[in-house]
């Protein structure tokens, strides 16, 4: 059955991970957490792990998603988050309990109120896009060059001139798109 869902997008920000749940907003939309089970899947990746998922929370979940991505949108604009984006960002890093663990090792881990808790989970997303979007972490927020994504990534490269949020996707199609483009041109010059 799982087999049948949509793959994660992982990247390396946690926010922006979580944003890109949702891709080819500005084409034909993919869901990549369509059930609750799925957002706990999601989550087990991301170091958030809980037990199970209700309707109402996936739901609360989603509304979070497209408030960073509104708000991450409007900084990589230059412009301020919309005050509604604001407010429910807020709202999801303020109702969480999670606590920052030091492993034996001296990496971090998030520790979650109860297993169930899937508001904490939410909190530690809400405080990583909340750091991101205020500017206190090395990179740049931009927008996927491709027209139908325009997915708001975090460019940590040294030039801050990638281009697109996933080189394996957005990235690739456009080459492909490009050199398609390229052929025909060639093969109309020769008729
Ligand atoms: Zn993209």
């Amino acid at each position: 059955m799982r087999a049948e869902f949509p793959d994660f997008r992982l990247g390396t920000e946690l926010a922006t991970s979580f944003t890109a749940t949702l891709t080819e907003r500005q084409g034909d939309a993919v869901e990549r957490i369509p059930t609750p089970q799925r957002l706990v899947d999601w989550l087990a990746v991301h170091g958030l792990a809980v037990e199970s998922c209700t309707t109402a929370q996936i739901e609360h979940a989603r509304e979070l998603r497209e408030s960073i991505h509104a708000a991450a949108t409007a900084t990589a604009m230059g412009a301020s988050p919309p005050a509604s984006a604001v407010r429910i960002i807020n709202a999801c890093s303020m109702r969480g309990r999670a606590a920052a663990i030091l492993t034996p090792e001296g990496n971090r881990q998030w520790r979650l109120s109860s297993a169930s808790c899937v508001d904490d989970a939410l909190s530690v997303i809400a405080d990583d896009a909340i750091s991101i979007i205020a500017g206190e972490r090395t990179g740049r927020l931009a927008l996927c060059a491709s027209p139908t994504c325009r997915a708001a990534f975090f460019d940590t490269s040294q030039s801050r001139t990638r281009r697109w949020c996933d080189m394996n996707t957005c990235g690739n199609r456009q080459k492909k798109a490009r050199f398609n483009a390229g052929r025909r041109k060639n093969a109309g010059s020769t008729e």
